[in-house]
């Protein structure tokens, strides 16, 4: 608990610092969310930070996501990850990059396995996951990209038992 609470209070911090409160933005904890790490509302300026995540990551990495959505606020809605943001980034001390590096791609981020993933029903190796169960039901005539001979006609989503962290390339939204 002491972890969200220093994230918390960072965050808090952070946003006075930067005029953030003083124009009414609050901070929050998204407690369903699993894929993405922060979101920047601009609607009901709240910087939202996924809670499952903060707690399996470090109180470093949470850090940088608050920043990389304050860059967001302060820079304003139609940005997205532009120039200007990046500007902003460096200002405010965030990595300016778009989206958070999952451990099997080199970074740093523990992220969330989905409930349901997608298999080669001959020799089970697993090419995605997913949080929802996929609308698509027949996976008969789909392959994957640049695997058509391995997944053409061999791919099945089936449930997995345990919702383990992982190393999934989700992205930080907004
Ligand atoms: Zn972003």
């Amino acid at each position: 608990m002491n972890k969200l609470i220093e994230i918390q209070q960072f965050a808090m911090e952070q946003m006075e610092k930067w005029g953030l409160i003083e124009e009414n933005w609050t901070f929050v904890w998204d407690n369903k969310a699993v894929r993405r790490y922060g979101q920047c509302r601009y609607h009901k300026r709240e910087i939202g930070v996924t809670k499952k995540l903060a707690l399996i990551n470090t109180i470093e990495e949470s850090k940088d996501v608050v920043l990389h959505e304050i860059a967001h606020a302060l820079t304003g809605r139609g940005h997205g990850h532009d120039a200007v943001w990046k500007r902003m980034c460096i200002k405010v001390g965030a990595r300016p990059e778009r989206c958070y590096k999952s451990k099997d791609r080199g970074g740093n981020v523990n992220t969330i396995k989905g409930k349901y993933m997608l298999i080669n029903k001959d020799t089970g190796k697993v090419y995605r996951h997913y949080h929802r169960k996929p609308r698509h039901k027949n996976w008969d005539g789909v392959w994957l990209q640049g695997k058509k001979a391995e997944t053409l006609g061999k791919l099945k989503v089936v449930s997995v038992a345990n919702n383990n962290t992982d190393r999934s390339p989700y992205k930080i939204q907004a």
